[in-house]
């Protein structure tokens, strides 16, 4: 499986392993290996138009969770939770120029300062 979970965080990025609590869940792109148990998802999943529309229309993929479009050099708000309190975080989707569609994310706001000073917290000190 090539997806990630962000520490301490709920968003998932290609990752689609069932999970108690709600995730928020992004796709990069519509290639095999980004995609498997993705259909048993029940969360929103926040993809590019042209991936659902691959999803949808030439894959035939039946998706159980919310899809949700973002546009490309946008920033967006959204809300996810750091050690389960509700933060905002803003996501920017990228061209990735890997395929149509593809695309990087970029995390940003204090969902993501918790992820970090969380991980920080347990590094060993010197
Ligand atoms: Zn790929």
């Amino acid at each position: 499986m090539y997806g990630f979970k962000i520490p301490n965080t709920n968003i998932c990025v290609d990752y689609w392993d069932d999970e108690e609590e709600p995730q928020v869940r992004f796709l990069t792109h519509v290639h095999d290996n980004r995609l498997q148990n993705i259909s048993n998802v029940k969360d929103t999943i926040y993809m590019t138009a042209f991936s659902l529309w691959f999803l949808k229309y030439i894959r035939k993929e039946d998706l159980e969770g919310e899809v949700v479009c973002l546009s490309l050099n946008k920033n967006h708000r959204l809300e996810g939770a750091c050690n389960g309190d509700i933060t905002p975080f803003y996501v920017t989707l990228i061209d990735s120029n890997h395929c149509p569609g593809s695309v990087m994310y970029l995390f940003e706001g204090k969902l993501i300062q918790c992820s970090i000073i969380n991980l920080l917290s347990i590094i060993p000190k010197i």
